[in-house]
C-alpha cells in the first residue's frame, strides 16, 4: 500500500466543478483584484472565526507581517516566539524591523510554555534594559499543528507586562480555546489584538495558490492592514504611506469561498482520524519512565481546554529516524515539522544563539514525526500506519507490552 503523507488531489476532485466554475467566472467578469468575491471571502472568514474582520492578503507570511506593523511594531521592539515553528513566523518580525526571541516550548503541547514566558520577562526586565537595548513589545504564539496555545495564561502575563498578543493561527482555522477567564470556547484566530492565516494549499483552509488573511476585532488596525496590502492606499493613487503589494486574487478569494463550505466537516474528520491514530497506538504509548523511555511512542495530547485541528498528527519517539525509514519503506509517507529549531538554522547564526538554549524544543525536533494525515484518509489507510508502527516497535525494540505501564491518559476527543 502507498500512502500519501498529504493527498490534495481528492478534495479538489470532490469539488471540481464548483471550482472550475470560480475560474470561469472570474474569466468571464475578468475581475481578477478585489471585488465581490474578495469582500465576501472576508466576510465569511471572519463569520466563521467570530471575528469582527478579516483581510485578506497574499499569504500567511503577510499576514503576520502586516499584523505587527498594524499593531506598530518596528525597529527597537522585541517580539516573543517560539523557536518551534516555520520560519515564516520570525521573518515576519525581522521584516518589521523588530527583533525576534525565543521561549521554549511545552513538552506535551508543543506550544509555547507559559511559565517560560513569564520567566524570560522577569529576567528581561531586571535590571532596566537600557532605552537602546529593544524592548519586548508583542508575544506572538503559534498555534502549532492546529493545536490551540494556552490563551488565558499568555493574555494574563502579557496583561502584566504591557505586551501585546498576536496569534500566528496559520496552521488552526478552525482550532478552539476554552477560555476559563470568559467561560467560553473561542476560535484560533478570534483572541489576540490580531491574528494571521494561511491558505497555502497544504493548509487546512488551502487555496489553488497563495492566500492568507489578518482576522482582528480592531478596527483601526483593519483598516491600517487594507491599506498595507495596497501600496498604502485608502483611494488609488492617494498614498498616504509606503505598503506593499499584498492582496488576495479574486479567483483564489472564490475558491475560498467554495472550501470554506467544507472545513468544519473536514476538520471533524482530521480530529476523528487523529482519534482513531491514538486509539490504535494507545497499546504502544508508554508512561515515560526511565526504563521505559527509550521505547515510548508518545501521542498527541489535547488539554481539556483545546479542541485542536490536526493540521499535523505528531507522534514521538527516541527511534525517529530509524521508524521513517521503516515506515517509508513501506510505502508510507510522513514529514518533520521542523527537523531544525529555529534558533539553530543559519539564518540566524548572527544571532547570538547557541545549542542547549531551548533544550525542550532541541529534543523534541529530533524525536517528532507528522504522520499522514489529511480530511480523506481512509480506516484502512490509518490502520495500515498504525500496524507498521507496531510492527517496528517489534521487531526494532523488542518490545514487549507486559513490562511496561500502559498510559491511561488518553482522552476522547470532543466534538467541535
Ligand atoms: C504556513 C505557515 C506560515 C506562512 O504562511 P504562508 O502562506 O506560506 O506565507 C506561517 N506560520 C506558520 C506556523 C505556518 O504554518
Amino acid at each position: 500500500m502507498e500512502i500519501p503523507f498529504l493527498d490534495l488531489k481528492i478534495p479538489h476532485r470532490e469539488l471540481e466543478e464548483e471550482l472550475v466554475q470560480v475560474f470561469r467566472d472570474g474569466l468571464r467578469n475578468a475581475s481578477f483584484i478585489g471585488g465581490m468575491q474578495v469582500e465576501s471571502f472576508e466576510k465569511e472568514f471572519a463569520q466563521f472565526c467570530e471575528t469582527q474582520h478579516c483581510i485578506a492578503v497574499n499569504s500567511g507570511t503577510d499576514a503576520l507581517r502586516f499584523a505587527l506593523i498594524a499593531a506598530g511594531i518596528g525597529p527597537g521592539d522585541e517580539v516573543i516566539t517560539v523557536p518551534n515553528t516555520f520560519i515564516a513566523t520570525t521573518e515576519a518580525i525581522s521584516q518589521t524591523g523588530a527583533t525576534p526571541v525565543f521561549v521554549d516550548i511545552d513538552e506535551r503541547t508543543y506550544n509555547i510554555d507559559p511559565n517560560k514566558l513569564e520567566d524570560y520577562l522577569k529576567n528581561r526586565l531586571q535590571p532596566p534594559a537600557s532605552s537602546l537595548q529593544p524592548r519586548p513589545r508583542a508575544v506572538l504564539p503559534v498555534h502549532l499543528y492546529g493545536q490551540p496555545a494556552d490563551m488565558d495564561s499568555i493574555q494574563e502575563i502579557a496583561d502584566r507586562y504591557g505586551l501585546m498578543v498576536i496569534e500566528d493561527a496559520c496552521q488552526a482555522h478552525g482550532a478552539l480555546y476554552h477560555s476559563k477567564k470568559d467561560d467560553q470556547w473561542k476560535k484560533a484566530g478570534s483572541m489576540g489584538l490580531a491574528s494571521a492565516f494561511s491558505f497555502y494549499p497544504g493548509k487546512n483552509l488551502g487555496a489553488c495558490g497563495e492566500g492568507g488573511a489578518v482576522t482582528t476585532n480592531d478596527e483601526g488596525i483593519a483598516q491600517k492592514i487594507r491599506m498595507l496590502r495596497d501600496h498604502g492606499q485608502a483611494k488609488k493613487y492617494y498614498h498616504e504611506f509606503e505598503g506593499y503589494n499584498g492582496r488576495l486574487d479574486a479567483i483564489q478569494a472564490g475558491i475560498l469561498r467554495v472550501k470554506l463550505r467544507c472545513l468544519n466537516e473536514w476538520n471533524e474528520k482530521r480530529r476523528h482520524n487523529a482519534s482513531l491514530y491514538t486509539q490504535l497506538l494507545l497499546p504502544y504509548t508508554l508512561h515515560s519512565t526511565p526504563n521505559t523511555r527509550h521505547l515510548s511512542l508518545i501521542t498527541p495530547h489535547e488539554p481539556e481546554w483545546a479542541k485542536a485541528v490536526y493540521h499535523l498528527y505528531i507522534i514521538r519517539t527516541k527511534k525517529r529516524d530509524e521508524l521513517q525509514k521503516y515506515l517509508s519503506e513501506n510505502g508510507i509517507h510522513t514529514g518533520l515539522h521542523y527537523p531544525v529549531p529555529l534558533h539553530l538554522q543559519g539564518a540566524y547564526a548572527n544571532n547570538g544563539f547557541k545549542k542547549g538554549d531551548f533544550p525542550v524544543t532541541e529534543e523534541v525536533s529530533s524525536e517528532i514525526l507528522s504522520l499522514p494525515m489529511f480530511p480523506q484518509l481512509t480506516e484502512q489507510q490509518i490502520r495500515y500506519v498504525a500496524d507498521n508502527i507496531k510492527q517496528f516497535l517489534k521487531l526494532r525494540l523488542d518490545f514487549n507490552t507486559q513490562h511496561v505501564t500502559r498510559n491511561t491518559q488518553y482522552l476522547t476527543p470532543k466534538p467541535l
